[in-house]
């Protein structure tokens, strides 16, 4: 038998549901702040990712899934949406209707991770990019919206972490004074860091080893080494923040894995997700637009893992839906009948199902049951001389007899 690839997921009907209901919030929301949905490729020219993420990134160096196509053309699946949403910014020329863009996306990635809970090669994001504003005000509405969003969906426990990492000068001064810092000290560092020192040293800034985060204890932050634009950047977002009582607490470690975020960054992490705790994550990026290609454009957004928020959401599938009227049929004449009628409700938008199998009318009636149906209609021999269709309330066992010809309307009415 072939099975599914490694990290990769069948989602049944019922935890379906669970997806729709978070995306559906989130289409509702965004909507109210003003974004429109975005779809771009799921294929994208390789050098797109490799370009803006940074190539000495974990995502691009480990965990692309990065091929030459049959026209050997170099292409990668995507990994994140915010590079694809830049590149179809600019070649759309999405600036030139409106000085403010704001997109957002729902849909898949891929990064060949090795897999474990909330962490798939094939994982689903949900995110918002507002392109074309260097306001902190904008900083401060998208992390409003997530804290919005996560109430809307029912999460709590949240915890939203923010942090600044100066623009691309004062990210040049940081890396030369952790350089530094850090020059006589290398052989104290992870296997992972040592790496790092060389080639993307912002990120021993967020190693989890006890031993790297000993070292930096005393190391330069970034937070007390950006310009003072910067600095009063990061103060009217927290302001603007606290305007919107949205609760967060500054945490200078944070970096991001992407070498494109400038300015303000941030993560949400939930309990209930164990070490790998992070929901979302997220963060200003004034430089990607221009870098790719388009013009001078300020912009931040988020992505929230879409696997993650079910995973902290901790629920099952809810209840299937009610099913409006299971129809029981004894006998191939009345099955006749009854399968016109199902069809007939169903063009009426009443929700309606039958049995195919020619199991009994018990057996029936035990199948309206575990479909949650609300109401049943028999149809039998002598229902069929009458021209009369009974219909049974599953709720409190009553029966009523309706003519054929107003069973659709009274199903209506009583479904109602
Ligand atoms: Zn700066
Ligand atoms: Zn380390």
């Amino acid at each position: 038998m072939i099975k599914r690839l490694r990290g990769m997921k069948d989602i049944l009907p019922e935890e379906v549901l669970l997806w729709q209901y978070i995306e559906k919030a989130a289409k509702d929301l965004f909507a109210l702040f003003g974004y429109g949905e975005i779809r771009t490729p799921i294929l994208e020219e390789g050098s797109l990712f490799t370009k803006s993420i940074g190539e000495s990134t974990d995502i691009v160096q480990k965990e692309m899934y990065a091929f030459k196509d049959k026209g050997g053309r170099h292409v990668s699946m995507r990994p994140e949406g915010t590079a694809p949403i830049v590149r179809a910014y600019i070649e759309n020329n999405l600036d030139k209707a409106e000085s403010l863009t704001k997109l957002y996306y729902i849909g898949p990635m891929f990064r060949s991770e090795r897999p474990q809970a909330g962490r798939q090669r094939q994982f689903s994001q949900i995110g918002v990019e507002a392109i074309g504003s260097d306001s902190p005000y904008i900083d401060a509405e998208v992390i409003a919206l997530i804290k919005l969003y996560l109430e809307r969906i029912g999460l709590s426990g949240y915890t939203i972490k923010i942090n600044t990492l100066g623009c691309s000068k004062d990210k040049t001064n940081i890396r030369k004074a952790l350089q530094k810092f850090l020059k006589d000290k290398t052989n104290l560092l992870c296997k992972d860091c040592k790496a790092r020192y060389k080639k993307n040293i912002l990120r021993i800034f967020d190693c989890k080893e006890d031993g790297c985060k000993a070292v930096l204890r005393t190391a330069p932050k970034i937070i007390d080494n950006i310009c003072s634009d910067c600095k009063d950047h990061f103060d009217n977002v927290k302001n603007a923040l606290d305007a919107l009582k949205v609760p967060y607490s500054v945490d200078p470690y944070i970096v991001r894995g992407l070498d494109y975020y400038t300015r303000t960054a941030f993560e949400v992490t939930h309990p209930n997700l164990g070490a790998q705790d992070a929901i979302g994550a997220g963060g200003r990026y004034d430089n990607l637009v221009r870098d790719t290609g388009g013009p001078k454009a300020g912009a931040c957004g988020f992505a929230l893992g879409q696997d993650r928020l079910i995973l902290a959401l901790g629920k099952e599938g809810s209840a299937l839906p009610a099913l409006g009227v299971y129809i029981a049929v004894l006998g191939e004449e009345a099955r006749r009948e009854g399968f016109r009628l199902c069809n007939e409700l169903r063009s009426n938008g009443v929700s309606s199902q039958m049995d195919y199998q020619e199991r009994s009318l018990k057996a029936q009636m035990r199948q309206a049951n575990k479909k949650g149906s609300k109401y049943v209609a028999i149809i039998g021999e002598d229902e069929l001389q009458k021209g009369i269709i009974v219909l049974r309330d599953m709720s409190n066992g009553t029966q009523k007899e309706i003519k054929k010809d107003s069973f659709v309307e009274e199903a209506k009415k009583a479904l109602c």
